[in-house]
């Protein structure tokens, strides 16, 4: 027996649309509104699966002054259930407002577990160890990315980035890290889903032809050996030099941000 909530959060298919669960279609039957990034994206799986609930649009424009709306709803004893276009709400997507906007309103909410792109690759990506970062899209300035890569080269770094940008990315790792392992999953549970685990220039080399789809990436935690900027400090360090001389010197020699450097010295 279904336990009754007001407010359900409902992972949807990020490619296979066979990869939703019966919970979830039982509660977007039976909710009286369902809140969605795109509707049309969203109507594609409700007739799918003969669902004929209404939908109303949520996305990030409008996410602030929707809440007011759906949260007068709810207190007239509707259900609704959020989604978004694909996957699991609130991973890289809208949600965040509702929800603190729930909680302040003593509203009950319950996520449903399903489809999400970093659960749907990690869990195919041989790791030594469980810990990982997830840090959503990658960050788009260089510096900020080269502070990332910098600060969380102990753990699995794991991210999500688009096709046109991919490239650009795994050079920019590999001038900060090294020619480092990477694990790429690209349209997950999709007819053309691929998984390549590989150093940087042997997976530049593979998609040399041009790369398309939605992809997830993880850079492996750094093993004794390929890692640069930390053990280049430590042994720069070893021989009397100062953090900001190393600063100095590495900023130059690698291109990085000095400040960054720095703060790892420290
Ligand atoms: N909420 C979604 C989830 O649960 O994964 C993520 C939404 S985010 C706006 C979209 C990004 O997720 C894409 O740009 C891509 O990086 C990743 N993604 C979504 N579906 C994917 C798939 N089938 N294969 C690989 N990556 C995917």
């Amino acid at each position: 027996m279904q336990r009754e909530f007001q407010f359900y959060i409902v992972p949807t298919p990020i490619g296979n649309m066979s990869d939703i669960t019966l919970r979830a279609i039982e509660v977007l039957k039976n909710v009286d509104l369902i809140a969605c990034e795109d509707t049309r994206t969203t109507q594609n799986i409700l007739n799918h699966y003969d669902i004929k609930t209404k939908t109303v649009s949520y996305h990030k424009y409008n996410e602030k002054s929707k809440v007011d709306e759906l949260i007068s709803l709810l207190n007239t004893g509707k259900k609704i259930a959020l989604v978004s276009d694909a996957g699991t709400p609130m991973i890289c997507d809208p949600g965040a407002i509702i929800l603190k906007a729930l909680r302040e309103n003593n509203i009950k909410t319950t996520s449903l577990a399903g489809p999400c792109a970093v659960t749907t690759f990690l869990s195919q990506i041989p790791r030594d160890n469980e810990i990982f970062t997830f840090v959503g899209f990658f960050p788009k300035t260089t510096q900020k990315s080269q502070e990332l890569l910098l600060n969380h080269s102990k753990t699995n770094l794991v991210f999500y980035e688009s096709p046109n940008r991919i490239i650009d990315t795994l050079k920019l790792i590999k001038q900060v890290r090294g020619n480092v392992k990477i694990a790429l999953g690209r349209e997950l549970t999709k007819l053309f889903e691929e998984i390549v685990i590989d150093n940087i220039d042997n997976i530049i080399e593979h998609f040399k032809d041009g790369i398309k789809g939605e992809i997830v990436c993880m850079v492996y935690q750094a093993e004794d050996g390929d890692i640069d900027i930390i053990t280049k400090i430590s042994k720069l360090k070893t021989k009397g030099f100062k953090s900001k001389e190393i600063a100095t010197i590495l900023s130059t020699l690698y291109d990085l941000n000095k400040n960054d450097v720095y703060k790892l010295t420290m």
